[in-house]
Parts: C-alpha cells; structure tokens; sequence
C-alpha cells in the first residue's frame, strides 16, 4: 500500500532540512502536503531573489518605481508564480474547461497589482516570459504580451475581496450549462461541493467591461464560485491558485454528475439538513464563506429552483395527446352540456 504524507509530516522533514525530493516513489500526498511543498519552494524562490535586492512581491505596489516592479517581474518569486499559471492553464485546457484562446488566471502579487495571463494565447500552451503585470485599475506594468481582456473582472474580486489571493476564469461546459439556463446547481447531494464552493449566478453583460466585473464582485462577499449568465464561471480562492482552479474541478464535476442523476429516472436523494449543517461547519472552519452559515436547519436544504428528476415526474398533460381535434372537443362538449341539461 502507497505511503499517505500529509502536511505536518511535510512540514516536519522541511524543519528537519530534509529534502521533500527524497519521498517514496509511490508516497501519496494529501493536497495541503502538495500546498505545504509548493509554498516552501516558493518562499525558497523568495529568499533566493533576496540577493538582487528585490523586495518582497506582498510589499510592492502601483506606486513602487518602475525598476522595482520591473525587478520583481523578473525575481525568482515572481518565476514561481508565473510557472504556477501555466500549470494551471495546461490543466483548465487539458480538462477542455477552456476553448480557443479563453480562460484566463490572474494571482494578486502586491497591495494593487496581479501577475495574470495574456491574451490571445490558448492557455494550454503558455510559458512564463508570456505573463503580465498589472495595476488594480488594468494598466499593464510589465511583460512583453498584452494581458488578458478580462482583467477587470478579476481585479474588481481582488478590491471587492481582500481574502481573495488568485482568480480562475473558465468555461468548463456543465457549469457552463446551468449558467446558460440560469439555473443554479442544487444543493445537500455531495460533500466536496457544499463544503469547497459557494456558487452564484451573475447577469449576463460583454465580458472584459467594467459593468461584467462589478456584477460578479457584488457577489464574491458570500461566494467564491460565480456562474456568469451565457459566459462561464470565475472562482477566488484565499489560499492559491490551484485552489481557486479546484473549484473549477468540484463544480464541474458535480453539474455532470447531478444530470447523469437526472438521467437515472429515480428522484435524487438529498442529504439531510442536519447533515447539511455538519458540513457547514467544516466549511465554516476552513474560511470559505457561505450565505447559509448561521441559517436555522429548517432554512437549509428545500429552496432549490430545480432537482434532477423533477422533470421526469410530471406526469405528461392530456391535451399533449397526438390527434387532438379542437373541433371534435367542442362537438363532445356540446353535447355533454346537452345531455347535462336534460337531466336536470
Ligand atoms: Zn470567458
């Protein structure tokens, strides 16, 4: 059987200035153990730039000068970050969550400014030297490819959302679904969806203007996972990038699971609202906001617009029978009436 690690025993062999490199060939990593490595090689990466004089990515801003921002752009810790991108965007495209040249990542790297992707670059195929830097208001600060189109929206979560310290656009097409039909998902089925993401729906506005953005950033208060009407979906995450790219996998995962649900003809059993709050807990105690924190049990699991199953338990309407005749309706009815009346 496989060696689990987890993150106290990752952080254990750092402390012991082990190497993580010399884990069993066959060790599984629990994803915070994966966190636990990436941070480190990051604060490594950090450290390593320290020599330039490169000042920490958290205390750059707009207004540092345009040789430390360009000093940054160009530090091992800004490197990391820039990899991480393009690890995340070979998997929104190995997974088809995007399409043509869409989708689009951003990671806040100081009090106002973001590395984010380009535009007009599949993001499946990108590198490092492709990323930008911008300023909260969507002005480029460096990189040599102009960035993403859609920056405004995910600079308008980061001001609206202090925790929020990456961003993931995508169109992965069962999320993408229910946010054509304008329908949320429904909820107290699957763990992992109700304790990870909470999901909105905003209206549907041109993507990349500053109107789409504020719709979504009205949201990101109580939601970290926002459906954009005949578009896609943005996620934030107040951990990473690849956690903010996670909700993309557990939303999409669970729209395609709830229509084979659909499909199976039974009506779907819920989990109970005592077991809803169970969950929230959990959620509540990792820091992922939720609207129904603090909801009563009662208020919990019965308010959803549309179930798998519901549909096929209507029962069909006479009036769709084939061969109705109008005519011959109002001859029976006519007659009846008749018949009616001569009884009396
Ligand atoms: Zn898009």
């Amino acid at each position: 059987m496989s060696t689990i690690i987890t993150a106290k025993e990752v952080e254990e062999i750092i402390a012991r200035g082990g190497d993580v490199k010399n884990l069993p060939a066959d060790a599984l990593l629990t994803p915070s153990a994966k966190d636990a490595i990436r941070d480190f090689a990051n604060r490594r990466a950090a450290s390593g730039a320290a020599g330039t004089s490169v000042p920490p990515g958290q205390a750059l801003s707009s207004k540092s000068s345009k040789a430390e921002l360009e000093a940054y752009f160009n530090s091992a810790a800004a490197l990391a970050l820039k990899e991480q991108l393009c690890d995340i965007g070979r998997r929104l495209w190995q997974r088809e969550y995007v399409d043509g040249n869409g989708g689009n990542i951003a990671i806040r790297a100081g009090a106002d400014i973001a590395l984010c992707t380009p535009t007009l670059v599949s993001k499946g195929f990108m590198k490092p030297e492709d990323m930008c830097l911008v300023d909260f208001e969507g002005n480029q600060l460096a990189g040599t490819k102009r960035r993403t189109s859609e920056i405004l929206m995910h600079l308008q979560i980061m001001k609206q959302q202090p925790k929020a310290v990456a961003t993931c656009h995508c169109h992965p097409p069962y999320s993408t679904g229910f946010a054509v039909a304008g329908v949320l998902p429904p909820t107290c089925m699957i763990p992992e969806f109700e304790v990870f993401a909470s999901v909105a729906i905003a209206p549907y506005r041109t993507p990349g203007t500053p109107e789409m953005g504020k719709l979504v950033a009205d949201l990101v208060d109580k939601h970290n996972t926002i459906l954009m009407a005949n578009h896609g979906v943005v996620s934030w995450s107040h951990n990473n990038v690849e956690d903010a790219y996670f909700k993309m996998e557990i939303l999409e995962a669970y729209c395609r699971t709830i229509l084979v649900t659909a499909q199976v003809g039974k009506p779907a059993k819920t989990m109970t609202a005592t077991q809803l709050q169970d969950l929230l807990k959990i959620k509540h105690s990792l820091g992922i906001p939720d609207p129904r924190h603090g909801l009563k049990e009662c208020e919990l699991c019965d308010n959803d617009e549309w179930r798998p199953g519901v549909q096929s338990a209507v029962p069909a309407k006479p009036d769709a029978t084939i061969g109705y005749d109008a005519e011959a309706e109002a001859a029976v009815k006519a007659i009846t009436d008749q018949i009616l009346a001569q009884m009396k």
